[in-house]
């Protein structure tokens, strides 16, 4: 077993090939390439790299078992059993996993073990669906009996970020599989590590081969080869709305398979005068930096009403210096490093544009130690609509602050982007909550609380920020195509 070693630490590393048909094997190409550890940028090891013709193989293996029907007409409780033993084995395993997530994506390991409840949770809910998803029997009119079938669509490819693997791969697999679907994932070329891990477990659990198919892989090369598929029935995105726009091309261009994404956000977190202070400020603070602020749903455009501007900014500054940055493997910090390269230069260069376009940076804005991709916790105040850090995903642990006068005009403010995954607001006045729950045009709206996140609660987005849902009775849609059945009597 291979294992790496990080300061103090041996983790497990697990399968580094690609899962076909429940079989490890190397690429087509034989090709392979290296995941980095971001606390070090020191290389972990490699792993086998999918492209075009990979994606072929699964699709086939995932094809064969869907027209087998022996997991497609399985009984649905079966099919909730085997997510159920899914679940079991995760949380069996959830200490190496969450080891091997902070290895290969740089998150603390409390926030990896907090995502693992997660996916735990993702995969006994849906477990628990499989075998409650039914139709309808519909009076039409004259000597008809007519009723409808909710049926899989069928091979379905999964495209997934780097940002939450395992917690991606639950929202992606657990509902697609409850509903008799077989898939193809490829997953981010940052963080290959941890689903193949899972992968395993699926095997173990004892789920047919062909059903759960598992590549490492870049984008444009595998990515894209899912996206234009001619045999896959439906592709399920997560990533930056750029790449969106490309994988809802390929699907028209191609066989226009059913498409849902789950894209980027620039939410507004509004901050009432009359709000609890302390709350607000503590929550928002999260809302923004939790997971190295690369959450798609960050409150990264936060509204502070005018008569609590200075004491949310004076506070806030406070607060995120005193965030501990480091090691994500200590138990104290709070912070670990952004997931590459590309992003730590990425966030950086925002942080340079606030400062050219005027904004106040209080605290931040330069990198944390000498290897590694940490960037201190960054603040700006007097941070205007049309600066590039208001408009656009930073993905990264940096506060935008902006203030506003009253009500109408925040929301006006708010709904002044081409994103709408997520909002929130911080108020004791029920009538302020209730008036921007339902005037921000998002997706989920948080009330004096933020990154609630449950398996039985929807998430996606409206407008850029994607299409479908995610999670949750609604999410259960997104896999079944409904068929109508008419009977003359
Ligand atoms: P990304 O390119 O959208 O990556 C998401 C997934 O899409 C990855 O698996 C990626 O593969 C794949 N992909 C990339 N190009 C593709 C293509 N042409 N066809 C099919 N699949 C493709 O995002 P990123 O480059 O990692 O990050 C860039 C920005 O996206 C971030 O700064 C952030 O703003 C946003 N983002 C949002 C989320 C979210 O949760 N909504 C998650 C991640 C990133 P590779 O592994 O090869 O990249
Ligand atoms: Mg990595």
């Amino acid at each position: 077993m291979v294992t790496a070693r990080v300061p103090e630490q041996q983790v497990k590393i697990g399968p580094t090939r690609l899962l076909i048909n429940n079989e490890w094997v190397e690429s087509v190409s034989d090709r392979r390439f290296e995941t980095i550890n971001p606390t070090t940028g020191e290389v972990i090891c490699d792993v086998a790299e999918a492209d075009a013709p990979d994606v072929e193989k699964a699709v086939q293996a995932a094809r064969a078992a869907f027209s087998r029907g022996e997991w497609t007409k399985l009984s649905a409780t079966r099919r909730g059993e085997l997510l159920y033993k899914l679940a079991d084995l995760i949380e069996q395993n959830i200490d190496e996993l969450a080891r091997l997530e902070t290895l290969d994506n740089g998150k603390p390991l409390q926030d990896s073990l907090g995502d693992l409840g997660l996916v735990i949770g993702c995969y006994r809910y849906y477990a628990g669906w499989a075998d409650k998803v039914q139709g309808k029997t519909i009076p039409i009119n004259g000597p008809y009996f007519c009723y409808t079938r909710h049926e899989p669509v069928g091979v379905v490819g999964q495209i997934i970020p780097w940002n939450f693997p395992l917690l991606m791969q639950a929202w992606k697999l657990a509902p697609a599989l409850a509903t008799g679907n077989t898939v193809v994932m490829k997953t981010a070329e940052q963080t290959p590590l941890s689903a193949l891990r899972v992968g395993e477990l699926i095997v173990e659990a004892g789920f047919p081969p062909g059903v759960v198919n598992i590549l490492s892989g870049y984008g444009p090369t595998a990515g894209a080869a899912i996206a234009r598929h001619m045999d896959i029935d439906k592709v399920a995105f997560t990533g930056s709305t750029e790449v969106g726009h490309l994988i809802m091309e390929a699907a028209a261009k191609s066989n226009l398979k059913r498409v849902t994404l789950e894209l980027g956000g620039k939410s507004p977190n509004i901050v009432f005068a009359d709000a609890d202070m302390d709350a607000a400020i503590a929550g928002s603070h999260d809302a923004l930096f939790f997971n190295q602020g690369q959450c798609c749903c960050a409150g990264s455009r936060v509204f502070v009403e005018e008569k609590c501007y200075d004491e949310f900014v004076a506070k806030s500054v406070e607060q995120a210096k005193q965030r501990i940055v480091g090691n994500p493997f200590d138990e104290s910090t709070e912070q670990g490093p952004q997931v590459d390269k590309d992003q730590f230069d990425r966030v950086m260069g925002y942080i340079e544009s606030g400062m050219r376009e005027g904004a106040q940076m209080l605290c931040g804005g330069s990198r944390v130690g000498d290897k590694g991709f940490f960037i201190a916790p960054t603040v700006f105040a007097d941070v205007r609509d049309e600066m590039k850090i208001a408009q656009e995903e930073i993905f990264g642990p940096v506060m935008s602050i902006i203030k506003f006068k009253d009500i109408d005009e925040v929301i006006q403010r708010a709904n002044t982007t081409m994103y709408g995954l997520a909002a929130a607001v911080w108020t004791q006045d029920i009538s302020k909550a209730h008036a921007i729950a339902h005037n921000v045009r998002a997706g989920t709206v948080w009330v004096n609380c933020y990154d609630v996140f449950d398996a039985a609660a929807p998430f996606g987005g409206f407008k850029q920020s994607g299409i479908g849902r995610e999670l949750g009775e609604y999410g259960l849609q997104q896999y079944t195509e409904v068929k109508t059945v008419t009977i003359k009597l």
